[in-house]
Formats: C-alpha cells, sequence, structure tokens
C-alpha cells in the first residue's frame, strides 16, 4: 500500500474508535453517569497483541500479528468475532469489541464485548496453511479466553471450519472437550442451527419494525442492499420471499440497480464464495451510485464509512438500516436524523449474530440441542424486544437510534460496574 493510502486507512481506524467512543461518552451522559465511567468505558480493559510463526507450504516460515481485545467483563465473560484480514489493526479491533458490549447489553445477553483480528489474507493461503494460523492464534491468546473467559466466534473471512480448528486445539490444550469455547462451530461439534442466517434473520427483523413504525407495507417497498456477502445476500434471499422488491445490491466491484425488482435468485445462484457477482453484468453503477437511487429502505451491509457528510443528503430512503458495522459516520447519522430518516444503528440491526451465538454457547452447556424453529421463534422474539427498548428510548429521550442503542447497551455494564464495586 503507497503512503498516501496508509494514512488514510489510520485516519479511517481511528475515524471508527472515537466515533464508537463519542456516542458512548454522550450514552454516559444522557444516562447521568460520571466521568469515570466513560474514563474506563472507552478502550478495552484488557487488549493482547501477540506475534507467532507459521509454516507455510513452499517450507518458509511467515510471522503474524495478531490482537484480541476484551472491553468489559463485569456482566459476564466477553464474547465477540475474529476475522482473518490483512487491513485488520489495534484500533478496529478495539472499537469492534466497544460495539460487542453494546449489542450484547441491548440484547441482555449475560457477555462483555471481545473481538480478535490475525493480520493475514485468507484468500492468499491454503487450507492447511489456514489450519496452522487458526490453530497458532489459539495457542498464542490461549492464557487469556475460554468458555467462562472469553468466547470467540467467526467474523470476517473466517468460518465454521476454522472455528472447528480452533476448537479443537483449545481441547488439545486443556485435556478437555470444550465446544463452549467458542461459537459458529459446525453443526456436527455443537454449532447451532439458524446460526449462518442469524444476523441476516435479525435485520429482517429490524427491517419490518422500522416499516411497521413508518406505516410502510414491507410488499410495497423498494430495497437497495449494500454488499451481497454472508448478511447481504441471505438478506436478499429473505426479503425477496417476503415479497419485497430488492431494486438493488452490490458488491466490492459495482452495483447493479432496477426498478423493477432484481431477480434475487438467479444472483444468488451466481455469487461466489466471496460475495462478488456483478462482475458477470456488463450493465453496472457504481457503490457511490447505488447508494443514491431511488429506494424506500437501504441497507449497507458491506462496510464502514459508506454514508458520510458526502453524501447523506442524497440518500432518497427513508429508513436506513445498518446490517454493516459502522457504515454511517456521525455527521451523516445527524444530516440523516434532521431530515427524518429513520436510523436503525448496526449496533441493533446486527446483533442477531451474537444473540444466536449466545443460543450456542447455552445449547453447549447444556448439552441439549433446540430445533430450526425454536432458535428462529426465540431469535425473534429478542430481536423485536430489542428494537422495541432502542425506539422506545429514542422517543422517551428525545434522541436519534443510535444514541438510544448506546444508552440501552451501556446501562447495563454502567449498572454492572456499580454493584460490584469496580466504580
Ligand atoms: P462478507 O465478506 O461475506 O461480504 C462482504 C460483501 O461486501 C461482499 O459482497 C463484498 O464484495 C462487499 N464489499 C467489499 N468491499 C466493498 C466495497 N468497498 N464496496 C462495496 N461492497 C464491498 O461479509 P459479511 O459477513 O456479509 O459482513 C458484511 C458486514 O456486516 C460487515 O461490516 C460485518 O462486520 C457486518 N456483520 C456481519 C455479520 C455476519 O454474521 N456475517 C454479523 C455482524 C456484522
Amino acid at each position: 500500500m503507497n503512503p498516501q493510502a496508509l494514512v488514510q486507512q489510520a485516519n479511517r481506524e481511528l475515524d471508527v474508535l472515537q466515533s464508537a467512543q463519542q456516542v458512548i461518552r454522550d450514552a454516559l451522559q444522557e444516562l447521568g453517569y460520571g466521568p469515570e465511567y466513560y474514563e474506563l468505558l472507552k478502550e478495552p480493559m484488557r487488549m493482547l497483541t501477540v506475534r507467532f510463526p507459521v509454516h507455510m507450504d513452499d517450507g518458509s516460515v511467515r510471522v503474524f500479528t495478531a490482537y484480541r481485545a476484551q472491553h468489559n467483563d463485569a456482566i459476564g465473560p466477553t464474547k465477540g468475532g475474529v476475522r482473518f484480514h490483512p487491513d485488520v489493526t489495534e484500533a478496529e479491533i478495539k472499537a469492534l469489541s466497544l460495539w460487542m458490549t453494546i449489542k450484547c447489553g441491548i440484547n441482555g445477553l449475560p457477555y462483555g464485548g471481545g473481538k480478535g483480528g490475525v493480520v493475514c489474507d485468507p484468500r492468499e493461503m491454503s487450507f492447511s496453511e489456514l489450519e496452522r494460523l487458526s490453530r497458532a492464534y489459539v495457542r498464542a491468546i490461549s492464557q487469556i479466553v475460554g468458555p467462562t473467559k472469553d468466547i470467540p466466534a467467526p467474523d470476517v473471512f473466517t468460518n465454521s471450519q476454522i472455528m472447528a480448528w480452533m476448537m479443537d486445539e483449545y481441547s488439545r490444550l486443556r485435556e478437555f472437550d470444550s465446544p463452549g469455547f467458542i461459537t459458529g462451530k459446525p453443526r456436527v461439534l455443537g454449532g447451532s442451527e439458524g446460526r449462518e442466517t442469524a444476523t441476516a434473520r435479525g435485520v429482517v427483523i429490524c427491517i419490518e419494525e422500522a416499516a411497521k413504525r413508518r406505516g410502510l407495507n414491507l410488499a410495497d417497498t423498494r430495497i437497495i442492499i449494500q454488499g451481497f456477502g454472508n448478511a447481504g445476500s441471505y438478506l436478499a434471499k429473505f426479503l425477496y420471499d417476503l415479497g419485497a422488491r430488492v431494486v438493488g445490491i452490490s458488491d466490492a466491484y459495482g452495483a447493479l440497480y432496477d426498478e423493477k425488482g432484481l431477480p434475487i435468485p438467479d444472483l444468488l445462484e451466481q455469487r461466489d464464495s466471496f460475495g462478488t457477482v456483478t462482475t458477470r453484468y456488463k450493465d453496472t453503477i457504481t457503490n457511490k451510485e447505488l447508494l443514491e437511487k431511488p429506494c424506500d429502505i437501504l441497507v449497507p451491509a458491506a462496510i464502514e464509512n459508506q454514508i458520510t457528510a458526502a453524501n447523506a443528503q442524497r440518500v432518497q430512503a427513508s429508513i436506513v438500516v445498518e446490517a454493516a458495522n459502522g457504515p454511517t459516520t456521525l455527521e451523516a447519522t445527524r444530516i440523516l436524523s434532521e431530515r427524518g430518516v429513520l436510523l436503525v444503528p448496526d449496533v441493533l440491526a446486527n446483533s442477531g449474530g451474537v444473540t444466536v451465538s449466545y443460543f450456542e454457547w447455552v445449547q453447549n452447556n447444556q448439552g441439549y440441542y433446540w430445533t430450526k424453529e425454536e432458535v428462529e421463534q426465540r431469535l425473534v422474539q429478542a430481536m423485536r424486544q430489542s428494537f422495541d427498548k432502542v425506539y422506545t428510548t429514542a422517543q422517551r429521550h428525545d434522541v436519534d437510534m443510535r444514541l438510544a442503542a448506546y444508552m440501552t447497551g451501556i446501562e447495563r455494564t454502567a449498572t454492572a460496574l456499580r454493584l460490584r464495586g469496580w466504580l
């Protein structure tokens, strides 16, 4: 990466962390907590940086850098995914661990936030190199993680196979079978029904609830989804099945838009495992253009900082539901809110994933497994309750849904800190 791109990337990461910190500060202030609460909660209480060697297939040895952040464990063990990505940085992992505390708090899960990341490019690694990397990461962080301490899960570019290797490595180290060490596992190894689709299911529930509040009938709405990966593609399928008109989708290479509605089943068949589909089409538009196209509901489901002060005025949707983490800047949040757009923030909208991860951990601890219907029913109930809590808080305090979500999410941790006598 050239020096200018490196500076831009560093600024973006600081933006994400600073935005998370700013909303936590505002939320604590609005709730009446003293400055010592912000001082403690603005950063993870524990941040481990590790470096470890991995033997590559060509006989060379590469040294990887990785992180594990534990934001706060006053409520219970910390919980959060592990991402494998070349752009992983300490600031990003810190921000993601803060967000996990808020997500767990909103949903009343007995966890604090955690997050991990390995600086690597899994797209350029073989299956066996990925296995050695996954196992080495677990050995490097094993002292601070565990089923009652800190429970990892999948995130960007990690999947159920990687979770299986990590669980196996941890079980070997501890010399007992530990399915509750990690969630997002294959079902045969203690994974939960419904985990793979949980994030998208949760987003759909938020879309339904938001549409209800705005008097929109989902079957009459036009929806744009930015990103066609795990979150975006399942979301497109569920919305299409519900009769909504998905008029736009995109991936890293471009976007497709059709006012009459896109053929979602065909697009799902054509996408590759990295969520790419638009490269098969000629009449594409850019991601930037897609965000400003006519629609009723816009769902950013790709990457950070997509709706900014530069384009927020031109977003035509009346509802924005953030499936991705951090897709809207704080300035854009303010602009959308002033324009009367209902923005359902990431910490609420995409929290279906961690909710079903919690269900998986509960099932592992009980050694008793639920049916798909049971998982879905509990997820629908949990997400509806969470949406309602946040929406009511927003109305009661006359604040936007993002601040209301942080207030709802941080209050449990702040109360736990007080009751434990830490603050
Ligand atoms: P993914 O890697 O499966 O898919 C990402 C999609 O975004 C792909 O279609 C990719 O082509 C597209 N994309 C990448 N760079 C882009 C760019 N510059 N512009 C436009 N599109 C781009 O990832 P995912 O799991 O679907 O996650 C997407 C977002 O949702 C992330 O912010 C992630 O943190 C968040 N999220 C996902 C889950 C989950 O369970 N998958 C849970 C919570 C939050």
